[in-house]
């Protein structure tokens, strides 16, 4: 018990799920419960892990503090040779992983939506070329079993961080799962969803911040950088940073990449095409694959400033 001037602190120490059901609230004399525990449970670094998670894709490590993830590729797979010529890009620039959309959440139905299952063709021969492995969003349950067979990371774009049914069915499909926090979520609400797949038995999640809506409305999403350092405190699994997708602009894609590595980012995933002035999507925030490697390049140089290497 600890008295005030004006009111008294009553601190309690047990499971909050019950202290929930006691209906405190409503006695006469409670001014209000306030919850100290974090509501995501399995997230949390303050539970059960205490460990940051750390895991292999093929080979790269993703998480742990010593290694620096760089994904890139298209923002949509369009042709067998548009993803072909990108990957082998970035791949000879060094990068970690190859980003593409088979299946592409689009706010207007009539916009391209995505090659859809041939793109997933498109993407596992581009991998077997290039060595690369691959990142793709899955939008749609039915398409699971494909994901399962095709994919080296699930991604969970912004627009379904908070579908339910869907992280459930990613969180089964025994591949790691990339997971970008939703347009207008709280880091509370993107870690409770990381809870859905970690439930699953999938501890394989990658958070990604990948710019929010707030009222500034000069670059396509506002990129809440303290989000990551925010995170680290509060959660063991890897985070990353979508600067492509955060402001809308390739002209921004590089500061913000570097901004990511110094405030601790365990990677990026960056949009990249050879032409982005024909590309069907996302065109002005892709940067030029010839561009690539002097932006790797400096990108890495950040990373090293904070102890890790690209890999
Ligand atoms: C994407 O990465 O292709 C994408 C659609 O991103 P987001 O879900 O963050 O909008
Ligand atoms: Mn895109």
């Amino acid at each position: 018990v600890m008295p005030g001037e004006l009111t008294t602190a009553i601190g309690a120490i047990g499971d909050p799920e019950g202290v929930r059901e006691m209906g405190l609230e409503g006695l006469p004399g409670v001014d209000q419960v306030i919850p100290i525990s974090r509501p995501y449970k399995l997230a949390s670094s303050e539970l059960s892990h205490h460990e940051p998670t750390v895991f292999d894709v093929d080979g790269r490590t993703v998480g742990g503090g010593e290694t620096f993830c760089l994904i890139a590729g298209p923002c949509t797979v369009e042709s067998p040779e548009q993803t072909r010529a990108v990957a082998s890009a970035v791949a000879a620039a060094g990068a970690s992983m190859l980003r593409g959309g088979a299946f592409k959440p689009r706010t207007s139905p009539f916009s391209f939506r995505g090659l859809g299952e041939s793109g997933l063709d498109i993407l596992a021969e581009v991998r077997a070329e290039t060595g690369l492995p691959v990142v793709s969003e899955l939008t749609d349950a039915a398409h699971a079993d494909r994901f399962a067979e095709t994919v080296d990371v699930v991604q969970v774009g912004a627009r379904n961080m908070q579908n339910y049914g869907l992280l459930e069915v990613a969180g089964k499909l025994g591949k790691p799962v990339l997971l970008k926090r939703g347009l207008s979520s709280t880091l509370d609400e993107l870690l409770m969803a990381a809870d859905y797949v970690l439930k699953e038995g999938e501890e394989r999640v990658i958070l990604c911040e990948r710019g929010i809506r707030t009222f500034e409305t000069a670059m396509r999403f506002t990129l809440d950088v303290g989000a990551v350092p925010w995170l680290k405190l509060h959660t063991h699994l890897p985070v990353i940073v979508d600067p492509s997708h955060a402001s809308g602009d390739r002209r921004l894609v590089g500061p913000l990449s570097r901004a990511a590595a110094a405030v601790g980012a365990d990677g990026i995933i960056v949009e990249v095409a050879e032409d982005p002035e024909v590309a069907l999507c996302d065109g002005p925030q892709q940067l030029y694959a010839r561009d690539f490697p002097a932006f790797a390049a400096e990108v890495s140089a950040h990373a090293e400033l904070v102890g890790r290497r690209v890999a």
